[in-house]
């Protein structure tokens, strides 16, 4: 028995109403979907949650020109003043029905209930009353002289963080004058349907939002409809070529929020404490999950073996389980599919060479689970130093002078993110001019902010969500 035994601290479940089948939300209300309905379940227990609608083309036919109604009759007329109004009034909901939303989206998701209550929704509800602040202040905010909206947004997000996907994509479109047609990920769904209750409870004018459930056919058959006028995408760089693909040659605004391989860079004058704990959290924090998740680690050889000990005792200190649990740092892999991912790209990492380091943790009977692992002695042609993981497993790389570790941070095909550990500021600075990414953290890592934009280079995609610059993907002619 280790000297710091927990006794489990479980949210109660007791504060969710579900319902036993969620239908899709079409102009404000809950309708049948004429595809076939799948099951969602919670990926700790593999237990059914509910069932949920598919969106044939006839029904994302039908979200389209409810958002479309929405659009010409009362959104598009409104006064910016007034569609704020309803922004702030969705965000003090969310706050409201915070705790409900938190213990839905680790049910649903498998995430830990600390980072979906501390972290997910509290962001959710700040997106919300960020863009609620802009709603009026278009004409002012140096996008051009007249910022129209574009009209309907169809937006696809994926299961990493299903809600905070949401208010990325429906707080900005709102604000600059869209209407909305969103389609959750097939895994995740749940906290899209309690949010579209929550647009009722907002009295949000008819359509304005629809939320079409479904899989990968749904979202294919959303962002080819001929009544969506901007596309909006985050998801894997696969998916992400093929919706440009689609979208190339018509009149459609995109952007693209796609995969990521961002590296951490540690300097050996980094405060190594900090370092470590932001190594944690820049790989471990939503199981690895995270677009942006610092996977490659790139230490400076004279620091490797301290670092790689210390994160050795720390990762030995996560509790991975129930997700529900408020002790509980390491939650479920999001569906088997990921867990077959993880597994593939492990087993080849070790294939290829690399040393293989798993903390020594219980592993739940059910359910989709994968202790923290790192990789050692792992060289850049590896394929876990250049494929996206996407899971709790991290790849360390050396180097030895600024340069080199500038020159291994960009030799990837990715360029979303990246962090900067040192005491010298004006090192941190002269690194973050040189890195390829979008976000640059210094001695921190995945931090987030309604005001500040994020998005990324080369193949991790284009556009900017968030900020000022985050509406200009909704506005014609605007530009950041
Ligand atoms: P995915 O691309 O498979 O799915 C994302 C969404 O797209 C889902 O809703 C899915 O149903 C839908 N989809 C699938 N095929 C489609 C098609 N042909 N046309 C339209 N829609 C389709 O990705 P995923 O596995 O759900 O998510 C993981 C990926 O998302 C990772 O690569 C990750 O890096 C990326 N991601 C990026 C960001 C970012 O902001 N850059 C944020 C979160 C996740």
């Amino acid at each position: 028995m280790s000297f710091l035994e927990y006794a489990p601290a479980p949210e109660s479940t007791a504060v969710l109403n579900l319902k036993n089948s969620y239908g899709l939300f079409i102009g404000g209300e809950f309708v049948d979907g004429s595809g076939t309905p799948f099951n969602t379940i919670s990926p700790a227990t593999e237990k059914h949650i509910a069932e949920i609608a598919s969106a044939s083309d006839e029904d994302v036919d039908r979200a389209v020109a409810a958002a479309r109604r929405a659009y010409d009759k009362t959104w598009s007329k409104m006064s910016g003043r007034d569609r704020g109004k309803y922004l702030f009034r969705i965000a003090r909901l969310v706050q409201e029905r915070a705790r409900e939303l938190a213990v839905a989206e680790s049910l649903d998701n498998g995430k830990p209930i600390k980072e979906s209550r501390d972290v997910d929704v509290p962001l959710v509800a700040s997106w919300f009353f960020y863009y609620a602040g802009w709603a009026d202040k278009l004409d002012h905010a140096g996008l051009g002289a007249n910022p129209r909206a574009l009209g309907v947004a169809g937006q696809i997000i994926p299961w990493n963080f299903p809600l905070l996907m949401l208010a990325w994509k429906i707080a900005p479109a709102l604000a600059a004058g869209n209407t909305v047609v969103l389609k959750p990920a097939e895994t995740t769904p749940l906290t899209a349907l309690i949010f579209a209750e929550i647009l009722q409870q907002a009295d949000l004018p008819a359509g304005v939002v629809n939320i079409v459930t479904g899989a990968g056919a749904t979202g294919s058959t959303l962002v080819r409809h001929p009544g969506v006028d901007k596309v909006a995408f985050t998801g894997s760089t696969g998916v992400g070529r093929d919706i440009a693909r689609a979208v190339a040659g018509t009149s459609k605004k995109l952007t693209l929020e796609l995969g990521g391989k961002a590296a951490n860079i540690v300097f050996d004058d980094a405060p190594i404490d900090q370092a470590v704990e932001g190594i944690v959290n820049g790989i471990f924090f939503n199981q690895g999950h995270v677009c942006c998740a610092g996977s490659r680690l790139l230490v400076q050889e004279s620091i490797h073996d301290e670092v790689v000990d210390r994160l050795k005792t720390r990762l030995s200190t996560l509790r991975l389980g129930d997700p529900l649990d408020k002790n509980t740092d390491i939650g479920a892999i999001n569906s088997a599919a990921q867990l077959a991912r993880i597994r593939e790209l492990s087993d080849i990492g070790e294939a290829e060479g690399a040393e293989r380091w798993t903390a020594d943790c219980a592993i739940p009977e059910q359910g989709f689970w994968f202790a923290p692992t790192i990789f050692t002695g792992v060289e850049a042609s590896h394929r876990i130093a250049r494929d996206e993981v996407f899971g709790p497993v991290l790849s360390v790389l050396t180097f030895r002078t600024p340069a080199e570790a500038i020159a291994k941070a960009n030799n990837t095909p990715y360029g979303l993110s990246a962090g900067i550990w040192s005491d010298k500021g004006s090192r941190i600075l002269a690194v973050a001019d040189r890195l390829r990414a979008g976000v640059i953290w210094a001695n921190t890592f995945n931090r987030f902010d309604p005001s500040s934009p994020f998005g990324g280079y080369k193949e991790s995609g284009f556009g900017r969500e968030g900020g000022r610059q985050g509406l200009t993907a909704y506005l014609k002619g605007a530009a950041a």
